[in-house]
C-alpha cells in the first residue's frame, strides 16, 4: 500500500488528537445561546486570562472572528487600514465589503509588518476627501510573508500610529509567533483592542476560533455573531478540543518551525533565488517563488508530497502536527528531485 501524502498545504488540515477526541466525548454542554454552556465558558476564559484581555467569545472561524470585529470596531463607510496581503484583505472573498461595509484601505505589507509611517499616512489621508479610518488591522504572524512573525516593537510602533484607534489583531498564528520569539501572547494581543487566533490550525482543533477584547466590544461581538448565524448551542463539544489545544498543544509548535526551516534550506539550496524578497522563514511555513510553480506542485504530487499556491507564482509549505519527520525527509528528497 502506497504511504500517505505528506499533506503540506496548510496547517488546517491537521485532524483531532485522540485527547481531543475523548475530551469532545465527555464535554459537559449546556446551550449557548442561553449562556449555559460550561465548557465553552471555560474555554472563552481561559483564552481571554491567555491573552490578557478582560472577555473573549467563541466562533466558528477565524474569519468570522475577523467579520465581527469590522463590524464592531467600524461603522460603515468607515475605512480599515490593513496589510494589503492579509486575510482580512486578501482571503475572505470580499466579506469585508458584504458584510461589514468597509473600504479597506491596504498598506505595503510585503514582509508582513505594516510601516508606521504608512498607517499614519492612511489614517491622515481620511481627514481629507477619503474614508474616514475607524479600525487598523495587522496580521501575527503574518501569513502570505511565509509566516512571519512580527518584533514587539514594530508592533507597538503600528499601533502607536494608530492613535486613539483601535487595533484588530489577526493572530490567527498567534502561538506561533509566541513560541518562536519568546515574546508572550498577552504582550503582543496587550498593543491591540481586539485579538483572535485560530484553535483550528496548529493547534489541531476540529474547528473554531476566539476573539478577545474588552467586555463591552465582546458583548456587541455576541450580537453581532448571531447576526452572521454563527451562534452555536451545545457548542461545548467543539470548545473541549479547543480546551485542549490551548493547553497541550502550543509548545510543539516549535517542532513545526524546525521542520518548516529544513523546508526552507532544501528551498533555498535547489533555487538560491526563490526566497529573493520574501522573510526568512521563522514559523511553520515556507514561501516561494519556484521557477516553475505549477511543474513543481505536480512534481511534489508524483512523489506524494501535497503542497499549494498562496498566490501567483507563491508555493506555500506548512508545517504541522501530522507532518513528522519521515515526513520531512520525503519532502526535501522531493525538492531536490524537482526538475
Ligand atoms: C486561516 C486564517 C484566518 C481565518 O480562519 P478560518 O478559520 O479559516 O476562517 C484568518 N486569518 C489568518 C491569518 C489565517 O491564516
Amino acid at each position: 500500500m502506497p504511504a500517505e501524502p505528506v499533506d503540506l498545504r496548510s496547517d488546517t488540515v491537521t485532524q483531532p488528537t485522540p485527547e481531543m477526541r475523548r475530551a469532545m466525548a465527555e464535554a459537559v454542554v449546556g446551550d449557548d445561546g442561553y449562556g449555559e454552556d460550561p465548557t465553552v465558558i471555560e474555554l472563552e476564559e481561559t483564552y481571554a486570562a491567555r491573552v490578557g484581555k478582560p472577555a473573549a467569545l467563541f466562533v466558528p472561524s477565524g474569519t468570522m472572528a475577523n467579520q465581527i470585529a469590522l463590524r464592531v470596531l467600524a461603522p460603515p463607510g468607515s475605512g480599515v487600514v490593513a496589510g494589503a496581503h492579509q486575510h482580512v484583505v486578501a482571503y475572505e472573498h470580499g466579506a469585508a465589503a458584504r458584510n461589514a461595509a468597509v473600504q479597506l484601505v491596504p498598506v505595503d505589507d510585503a514582509r508582513g509588518a505594516l510601516s508606521p509611517a504608512a498607517v499614519r499616512a492612511a489614517v491622515e489621508a481620511g481627514r481629507y476627501h477619503a474614508a474616514e479610518v475607524a479600525l487598523v488591522c495587522v496580521e501575527d504572524t503574518h501569513m502570505a510573508a511565509g509566516g512571519v512573525p512580527w518584533a514587539l516593537d514594530d508592533l507597538r510602533a503600528v499601533a502607536e500610529a494608530a492613535g486613539a484607534l483601535p487595533v484588530h489583531l489577526d493572530g490567527a498564528r498567534l502561538f506561533n509567533a509566541e513560541v518562536a520569539t519568546g515574546v508572550k501572547a498577552d504582550e503582543r494581543a496587550g498593543l491591540a483592542t481586539t485579538v483572535v487566533s485560530c484553535l483550528s490550525k496548529g493547534l489541531c482543533a476540529p474547528v473554531g476560533s476566539v476573539l478577545a477584547g474588552p467586555a463591552d466590544v465582546i458583548g456587541a461581538a455576541r450580537f453581532e455573531r448571531k447576526r452572521l448565524g454563527g451562534a452555536m448551542r451545545q457548542a461545548g463539544v467543539l470548545a473541549a478540543a479547543g480546551l485542549v489545544a490551548l493547553r497541550t498543544m502550543v509548545d510543539r509548535l516549535a517542532d513545526d518551525h524546525e521542520r518548516a526551516r529544513r523546508l526552507a534550506d532544501a528551498v533555498t539550496e535547489r533555487w538560491p533565488d526563490a526566497r529573493a524578497g520574501l522573510a526568512a522563514a521563522a514559523t511553520n511555513m515556507v514561501v516561494f517563488r519556484p521557477p516553475d510553480p505549477d511543474g513543481l506542485l505536480a512534481h511534489l504530487r508524483a512523489h506524494g508530497v501535497l503542497a499549494g499556491t498562496v498566490g501567483p507564482g507563491l508555493v506555500r509549505f506548512a508545517t504541522h502536527h501530522d507532518v513528522d519527520d519521515a515526513g520531512i525527509e520525503r519532502a526535501l528528497a522531493a525538492v531536490g528531485s524537482a526538475p
